[in-house]
């Protein structure tokens, strides 16, 4: 069974919705399939565990991936998936070692990198930036706002998992109190470090790309950095436009990124497989011909309807969620380079 905090997420990445995160104590009944692909792996990719260098792992589960840091007295944990995962998250990292896991950074506040939140903030202290906090505290008002509308319009459609999914997000945010949402306890507005042992681990606060409260991860001495949903690997990524994002902020992110970094840095991605420079700079070759497609088209003076009708880039055909929110990512990148 998966949470309602996976059917928003899911949904959210499959472009249907960009609303709140929902996230929440309760489980929803089995939501009807999505194409966000890269939430449905095989069950034998469920926690796959891949040692990287200098005590950080990479941890493939259902949703956004995770990093984690085995320190001498301590383990900190990068996204927190989902929260019917999130037990079985923390017994893979049980099996690589018993240090206490006491920290929790967020990415970012989409539900499948904080919705096993709940979980982890029984014995983890959780950081995130400011707004990831802000967005977390703001979901039921949103739901409560936005919720009843889709309700309506499920129920005229005759879409019953919706409805069921639509009317307990209403039911929780009606009830929920703020000390349940599981948001970060400590939030900054720039960057952040953390002392275990030898090592040091970096948090940057990027300019909005993903969402306006990205964050990034970097551990010094193993060289490995997590970049949350501010890198999807071979994969089109979800550009939360509704809450804070930019696909030109993008290359602003990655570039500020690639100046900080070593280039033999060892990169996980917020979803698809752990890769190296040259993985995020196939990514971001991506954002600049999206970039630049939007542009020709503008500078042609053709409408936004009439480039979205028709708007391809084959060399990306092969991504994962081509299909889904490729015409969402031109459709931002239209906007934005007026
Ligand atoms: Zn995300």
């Amino acid at each position: 069974m998966r949470t309602r905090a996976s059917v928003a997420a899911v949904l959210a990445l499959a472009g249907a919705v960009a609303g709140p995160t929902a996230l929440s104590a309760q489980s929803s009944p089995t939501p009807t399939p999505t194409s966000a692909e890269h939430h449905d792996r095989k069950p034998e990719d469920i926690f796959r565990v891949k040692p990287l260098s200098g005590g950080v792992y990479s941890l493939y589960g259902r949703g956004g991936n995770i990093g984690f840091f085995v320190g001498p007295d301590a383990v900190l944990v990068i996204d927190s998936e989902f929260k019917d995962i999130a037990p079985g998250i923390v017994e893979q990292i049980k099996k690589v070692s018993d240090k206490p896991i006491k920290f929790l950074i967020n990415t970012h506040h989409h539900g499948d990198h904080v919705g096993g939140n709940e979980i982890f903030r029984a014995f983890a202290m959780i950081l995130a930036h400011d707004n990831v906090r802000m967005r977390m505290l703001a979901d039921p008002a949103n739901i409560l706002r936005d919720y009843p509308a889709r309700l309506e319009e499920a129920k005229k459609n005759g879409n019953d998992p919706q409805v069921k999914f639509l009317s307990d997000q209403i039911e929780w945010a009606k009830k929920v109190k703020v000390e349940e949402i599981p948001a970060p306890i400590v939030t900054y507005d720039s960057e952040l470090r953390i002392h275990i042992g030898e090592e040091t681990i970096q948090i940057w606060h990027l300019p909005p790309a993903h969402t306006d409260g990205d964050s990034v991860v970097y551990f010094e001495k193993a060289k490995v950095l997590h970049m949350g949903d501010d890198f999807f690997h071979k994969i089109i990524p979800f550009i939360d436009v509704k809450s804070g994002g930019s696909v030109k902020g993008y290359l602003v992110a990655i570039d500020r990124v690639i100046g900080r970094v070593p280039p033999d840095v060892t990169i996980i991605p917020g979803h698809g497989e752990v890769t190296d420079m040259g993985g995020l700079k196939g990514f971001r070759q991506y954002i600049a011909d999206l970039l630049e497609t939007a542009r020709k088209a503008r500078a042609a003076g053709r409408s936004k309807d009439d480039f979205l009708k028709g708007v391809d880039l084959p060399a990306y055909k092969e991504y994962g969620g081509y299909k889904d929110r490729f015409k969402a990512n031109a459709g931002s990148a239209y906007d934005e380079v007026k």
